[in-house]
């Protein structure tokens, strides 16, 4: 089986990687294959996860992933950086096994006559501007749903519900739901403007667009990915038909890693 191994650079990680790769090469099963993978394990953090799902973007349908974390349990890394030799053993008797999770669709066009962009995101979209009020009108599947100011909007899929959704007040959602959410940043509410003022949660037959009044300042972001040189016509959301596969060799519930996560040993009354 032909494995990647995606890190970042940090020490610990480093390490890691190296220990793995050297196991792989005295496999009889298993190579290593930067370019053609059927695995990518990635090692890091969550954040290494997301750059690992970017880079092999145009493999997303073929390959499995595998998260090693070198740091805290994360919401994409189910391995710890002590149990590099339990995981090159699952992968010799892989037999196929996967988890797979929602992606969300981001079909951006610009005011500039360019051509428009398609991205996919594994956590989460933002839409915001950098300076002053956002001003945005957002449409649910097509039909005017309200006029939005603030801070910004923020599209996120279950696995990223975790992430900057939570952190501006999102549900937490189980990915075992094929949803995408949006939830505001900072709307301005009182009597002249009104914004729904809590986060929605949409199925796959109905999309969001949002169509950002035009100003320099309106940025995208795709995960960890930035856009902004281009004049933001309009972003339409949706949830994508491809999805993110994981080996399933172990597997940590989701609750678990959300309570790992963020609420920890605090269960006293
Ligand atoms: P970063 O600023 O280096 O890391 C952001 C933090 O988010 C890290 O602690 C990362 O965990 C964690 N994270 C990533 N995906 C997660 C998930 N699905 N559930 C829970 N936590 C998650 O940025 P980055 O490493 O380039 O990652 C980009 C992500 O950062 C974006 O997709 C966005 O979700 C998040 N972000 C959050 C905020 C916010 O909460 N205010 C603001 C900007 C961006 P690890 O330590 O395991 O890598």
């Amino acid at each position: 089986m032909r494995i990647a191994i995606y890190g970042n650079d940090n020490k610990s990680s480093s390490k890691v990687a190296t220990e793995l790769s050297e196991l792989i090469n005295k496999s009889e099963v298993l190579q290593i294959d930067e370019l053609n993978p059927e695995v990518v394990i990635s090692v890091g953090g969550d954040g290494t996860l997301l750059s690992a799902f970017h880079h092999y973007d145009d493999l997303t349908e073929k390959v499995r992933f595998v998260g090693i974390h070198t740091g805290h349990l994360g919401f994409y890394t189910d391995w710890r950086d002590n149990e590099v030799e339990k995981l090159v053993e699952s992968l010799e008797n892989d037999n196929g096994q996967s988890v797979s999770y929602p992606l969300l669709d981001i079909q951006v066009e610009y005011s500039d006559q360019g051509l428009p962009d398609k991205m996919v995101a594994l956590n989460e979209s933002t839409v915001k501007k950098l300076f002053g009020t956002m001003v945005a009108k957002v449409y649910i599947k097509d039909r005017l749903f309200e006029n939005f100011r603030g801070d910004g909007l923020c599209i996120s899929t279950p696995t990223g519900s975790t992430a900057y959704n939570k952190s501006v007040g999102g549900a937490i959602i189980s990915p075992k739901f094929n949803a995408i959410q949006v939830a505001e940043m900072a709307s301005i509410n009182n009597r002249v403007f009104r914004t729904i003022g809590s986060p929605v949660i949409i199925p796959p037959t109905e999309t969001i667009t949002v169509v950002p009044k035009v100003s320099l300042h309106n940025v995208l972001t795709c995960d960890q990915l930035l856009v902004m040189d281009r004049p933001i016509k309009s972003i339409t959301y949706g949830i994508s038909q491809r999805r993110i596969y994981f080996a399933k060799y172990q597997h940590t519930h989701f609750w678990e890693r959300v309570n790992n996560s963020f609420i920890g040993d605090n269960l006293n009354d």
